[in-house]
């Protein structure tokens, strides 16, 4: 229900109660004041009859007492006197006329008071008077007044009072619905709007707060307390657009950062072996050459250009990395095949591999050469860490984990290659440079440290990542996080 509507309810429901009781306590004082009247005069006209009646029974004169009771038996039709034989048996004519009640205090010479129906079921007052001088006491007068004139008037003052209150009710609840519409509803409407706009973020169309009662104060705390609110989101869109500036010049220098770092990583990587291309040719050019050493020249230029070609391609598979063409594979074959054509490799250097951890199926949607691509960098540096030889343990389990941040949010299942070896390790310092084009700390000619980047290129591409542990001189692990169906 809503609220205007509580507030009249209590208020017409408070007011006909105040109504009901007040005209019943006022009709039961009239009744008892009436009553009272009723009784008084009984009593007045009875004790006079009773001393006539008790001077003609001295006369001894049975037919005076006769008379004066039927003389004053013939006034008004409501009100009755009659001489009675307290003794007689009922039917009898001259028993009285209340039957249910104990007339005990007659006998005493008290008087009497009673309200009782008659035998035509009309309500009366009867009032019995003692008959003083008789001996035998057991003869009363009895006056009895009919009450039908005080139901009557009972029962219109209650007619009354039901008008009254129903009227009342009726207009001060008109009044009340309007007042309770105009003063409470209305502006109770206008405020829930308001809240629900600005729930909805709409902070403007301050609410008109006149009328200075309670809802114009909580309209104007509303309409400050969205000032404040607007005021407030102004300053943190202030302070997120600097924000976004300040992050976007920061990956501004970092972009010209990388592009430096990436065009001197070029030149240097193609620059050695241009020279030495160069300076071969330029040798051979002069014809100065002694002819045995043209051929060396010819294949060291052969050498320096297929170094070049590889730079070229791995600087190729790094800018161009392809969207992956996912597929349902099986991972476990995927590293199976892998260090298949690695094993050679290894064993030349004095390194096993081994395969460990779980050899069932995992299926995932991958690009199975790309996954193999990153695989065999992972297991080239594993192998080029153990300059002596020793062991790489290659396996795949499941873990559920948190992806770092920039690789989306939310614990999941993921498929975990790991590639563990005994070599090196990675100094503190390398760690935060790993997995940029370029970075290595192998000799010239050994590496280009583009091998992690492409593989993180291509994990990533897949929605996972590379994670790296390493103790120095104990050895690293690397491990390509693949997120798994369903995960
Ligand atoms: P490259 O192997 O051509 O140097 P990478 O990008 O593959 O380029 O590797 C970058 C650098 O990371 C390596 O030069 C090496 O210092 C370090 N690194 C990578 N894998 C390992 C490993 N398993 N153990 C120790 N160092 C490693």
């Amino acid at each position: 229900m809503k609220l205007a509507a509580k507030l009249v309810s209590i208020v017409i429901l408070g007011l006909i109660a105040i109504l009901v009781i007040d005209g019943y306590l006022s009709v039961e004082r009239d009744v008892e004041i009436f009553e009272a009247g009723m009784k008084s005069d009984a009593h007045l006209f009875g004790s006079a009859m009773a001393g006539l009646v008790s001077l003609a029974r001295q006369s001894g004169d049975a037919s005076l007492i006769r008379r004066l009771i039927s003389e004053a038996d013939r006034g008004p039709r409501q009100l009755r006197i009659r001489l009675v034989r307290l003794n007689a048996l009922p039917g009898d004519p001259d028993a009285p006329g209340v039957t249910g009640a104990d007339l005990a205090p007659l006998l005493k010479g008290q008087e009497l008071s009673l309200k009782e129906r008659d035998r035509e079921g009309h309500l009366r007052l009867y009032t019995y008077v003692p008959v003083p001088g008789d001996g035998t006491a057991d003869t009363a007068l009895e006056i009895s007044e009919s009450l039908s004139g005080l139901e009557k008037r009972t029962r219109d003052a209650w007619i009354g009072i039901f008008i009254l209150t129903g009227t009342l009710a009726a207009v001060s609840g008109l009044a009340a619905v309007l007042l309770g519409f105009v003063m409470v509803g209305r502006p109770l409407h206008r405020l829930i709007e308001k809240v629900r706009r600005v729930g909805k973020g709409d902070l403007t169309g301050p609410l008109d707060a006149g009328g200075g009662d309670e809802f114009s104060e909580l309209a104007g705390a509303l309409n400050a307390m969205c000032e404040h609110l607007d005021e407030a989101r102004r300053a943190v869109r202030t302070e997120t657009e600097a924000r976004i500036e300040a992050m976007e010049q920061l990956r501004h220098a970092d972009r010209l950062k990388t592009v430096g770092g990436l065009a001197s990583g070029i030149a240097h990587e193609l620059g050695t072996p241009l020279n030495v291309v160069s300076g071969r040719a330029a040798l051979i050019a002069s014809g100065k050459l002694p002819e045995e050493e043209i051929a060396g020249s010819a294949a060291v230029i052969k050498a320096q250009t297929d170094r070049i070609t590889t730079i070229i391609r791995q600087l190729l598979d790094f800018a161009r990395r392809n969207t992956p063409r996912k597929t349902a594979v099986d991972l476990g074959r995927i590293v199976d095949r892998t260090l298949e054509l690695m094993a050679p490799l290894a064993r030349e250097r004095g390194v096993g591999i081994r395969r460990v951890g779980e050899t069932a199926p995992v299926p995932a949607m991958a690009d199975g050469g790309q996954i193999e691509q990153a695989l065999t960098n992972l297991i080239v540096n594993a192998v080029q860490a153990m300059p002596g030889g020793g062991g790489i343990e290659v396996g795949i389990r499941h873990e559920h984990v948190r992806p770092p941040a920039g690789h989306g949010s939310g614990t999941g299942k993921h498929a975990c290659i790991d590639v563990v070896d005994e070599g090196e390790g990675i100094s503190d310092k390398d760690m935060e440079r790993l997995f940029e084009p370029f970075f290595t700390t192998k000799d010239v000619g050994k590496g280009t440290g583009l091998g992690l980047s492409i593989a993180y290129g291509i994990v990533e591409e897949h929605g996972g990542w590379i994670g790296v542990t390493s103790e120095k001189g104990k050895g690293s692990r690397f491990t390509i996080y693949l997120p798994e169906e369903g995960g």
